[in-house]
This record gives structure tokens, C-alpha cells and sequence, in this order.
């Protein structure tokens, strides 16, 4: 995945009809984790109607605690996948943080005659599981989102992602979603978008950024301004080439997250918003 000097081999790569690369510029809003049908539903007719092809839903959580909700599992596969293809979704970004994961999603997939099309997402707790990393490496199907470590060095973060490219998958996009501080204020996690440009120029892999869990509230200050559309806004500056975003329809209803949601009604403005950005990328 490393860009060498007079390096020739793409930065871009195509899955499902959607193309992902260092030019291009894909949105994955959707729910952090889904919840009911009716809020799955509701997002998924919001991004049709705002032609909206991507989305992220999470089926497997790894939460801090083990008494918090950690998503429905493989229960849930079938009917997500059968509303995504009614709204024409082309990809969902969904984690995964055990190989059984893969082998249910596959399954789902092909038992519903693959209507859809899924990212696998390694999260920022599994940056460094090397075990799960060859195994998703080795099957070259679905295109992966690898988050970077959260408390480790970018360096260690991008040796881990050729784990997947070491075992034959060149699918990958590189995600920036925040690093630990002891700092806690303003932001959950310290914003790292300046990072997109250096990860651009050192690998080939496109870049994704996660304004919610680097920010983790809709709002911080007193005055009510989106923290995450002004995050969103430098790290599309910047030049990302994707964007995870938490809506929810909902989000005192969302079962993880909650307050980090943007408001369904806020997606137009969203989409126009990152369109501003990127005109001035
Ligand atoms: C997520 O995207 O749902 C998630 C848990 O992200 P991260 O691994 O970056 O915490």
C-alpha cells in the first residue's frame, strides 16, 4: 500500500460500481449501529433521495463495556442487506472484529443474491489484531476501511494496514478518525485531518475521515454551531476521499452514540456543505 518513488500502480480501486481513490470523494453517512428497521429504513430512503449511494450501518459493536449494547449481529444481515438493495445502496461500510463476522456476511450477502455491496471496517481496537488483519487480507472480495490505531504512531498504524495488503488485498482505504488525549476537551479524540494529506502523499490508499468519533457530540460549544460540519469541512480541504458520518433518525431512540447523530433533516445540508469544501480542495 506504500507509495514508492516512481510509483506507477493506481491509487484508485472500483467495487460494486462505486470507485474509491486519492481523486474521488464518497460519503458514508448511516447509523452507527442499527437499531430497528423503521430508523434503517428511514436513513436509507434519505440517501436515496439525496443520491446517496453509501452508507455505514453496524451490526457488530465492540463497546467499552460488555453491558452496553453490541449490535444485533448476523440477526440483523438479512433485512439490511434487502433494504439497502430497495434504495439502491451499492456499499455499507459495517466492522467486523472476528472472522466469524466475515463468513456471516458473505453468507448473508450471497443468500440474498448479493442486492448490495459491503466494506469490511476494521476498527481502531483491532488496528493491531494481525490474526483478523491476514484473514480479511486473504479473501479479496469485499474492499476493507481500516481505522488507524487510536493510541499507537501513524507509522505503526500504516505497517498494520499492509497486513491486509501483504495477504493479496489492495482494497483499502485508510481511516482517520481521532487519537487519544489526556486532554479530553473540546473534542472525544484529538482531530487528526492534517493527517490526510501525509497519509496521501506516503501511501496509495485513499483517505476516509470520521468527523463523529473524532468530535463524539453534534455540538460542543454553547452557541449550538455543528462542531462536526466545521471538522468535515478541513479534513475535505484537505483532501479526503471519504467520509464516515453517524445520522440517525432519531437519536435519542440510537442504541450507541446517540449524541454524536446529525439529524436526518441536516443530510441536504451536509451533502452541500462538503460540496462547498471540496470545490475549494
Ligand atoms: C465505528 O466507526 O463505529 C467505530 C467504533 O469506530 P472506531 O473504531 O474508530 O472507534
Amino acid at each position: 500500500l506504500g507509495r514508492h518513488k516512481d510509483d506507477e500502480r493506481p491509487t484508485h480501486f472500483d467495487y460494486n460500481g462505486v470507485r474509491f481513490g486519492q481523486d474521488t470523494l464518497n460519503i458514508f453517512a448511516g447509523l452507527c449501529a442499527v437499531d430497528v428497521q423503521e430508523h434503517v429504513e428511514a436513513m436509507m430512503k434519505a440517501l436515496r433521495d439525496n443520491g446517496q449511494v453509501c452508507t455505514r450501518m453496524g451490526a457488530y459493536k465492540p463497546r467499552t463495556s460488555p453491558y452496553a449494547f453490541q449490535g444485533h449481529g448476523k440477526a440483523c444481515l438479512p433485512w439490511v442487506f434487502e433494504l439497502a438493495g430497495k434504495y439502491g445502496i451499492k456499499v455499507i461500510a459495517m466492522e467486523i472484529t472476528h472472522e466469524s463476522h466475515l463468513d456471516e456476511i458473505r453468507a448473508a450477502l450471497h443468500q440474498a443474491g448479493n442486492p448490495t455491496g459491503v466494506m469490511l471496517q476494521i476498527g481502531t481496537r483491532n488496528t493491531q489484531n494481525f490474526e483478523l488483519l491476514k484473514i480479511v487480507g486473504r479473501q479479496q472480495e469485499l474492499p476493507v476501511l481500516f481505522k488507524r490505531g487510536f493510541g499507537i504512531t501513524l507509522d505503526e498504524s500504516l505497517n498494520a494496514a499492509e497486513y491486509l495488503a501483504s495477504e493479496g488485498n489492495r482494497k483499502v482505504v485508510f481511516g482517520l478518525r481521532g487519537m487519544k488525549t489526556n486532554m479530553g476537551d473540546p473534542h472525544r479524540n484529538f482531530v487528526d485531518f492534517a493527517h490526510v494529506p501525509v497519509v496521501k502523499r506516503l501511501t496509495r490508499m485513499p483517505v476516509c475521515i470520521d468527523p463523529s468519533h473524532s468530535v463524539g457530540a453534534r455540538s460542543r460549544a454553547p452557541d449550538g454551531l455543528l462542531d462536526i460540519f466545521h471538522v468535515v469541512a478541513q479534513g475535505v480541504v484537505a483532501g479526503a476521499n471519504m467520509i464516515l458520518v453517524d445520522f440517525h433518525p432519531a437519536p435519542k431512540k440510537a442504541l450507541v452514540d446517540g449524541p454524536q447523530a446529525l439529524l436526518m433533516e441536516e443530510l441536504p445540508h451536509f451533502i452541500e456543505d462538503v460540496q462547498l469544501a471540496r470545490e475549494t480542495y
